[in-house]
């Protein structure tokens, strides 16, 4: 799981940015304006049971994480986190 879901600039920052476009799913922003020190992602290209593949993105280590456990379910309740 991708620690950005619980760091308190997940709305703000720019390396999130991109592993929701890598995931093709919604921004939280349009804007942002936060630039991590040193994220560590991790990607994983899975294979699917109908034999396809797909790629996730996680980060795992971040310099900048400030912990705020639940940020992203606050900002979107009842939406299912990205994988
Ligand atoms: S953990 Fe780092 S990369 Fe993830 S949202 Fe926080 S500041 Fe951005």
């Amino acid at each position: 799981m991708c620690i950005c879901v619980n760091c308190l600039w997940v709305d703000r920052c720019q390396t999130y940015h991109s592993v929701e476009r890598q995931h093709e799913v919604t921004h939280l922003t349009a804007t942002p304006d936060i630039v991590p020190i040193d994220p560590l992602i991790n990607i994983s290209i899975l294979e699917k049971a109908n034999g396809s593949t797909e790629v996730e993105w996680d980060v795992r280590a971040c310099k900048s994480f400030r912990k705020d456990q639940g940020r992203w379910m606050r900002l979107c309740p009842g939406q299912e986190i990205p994988k």
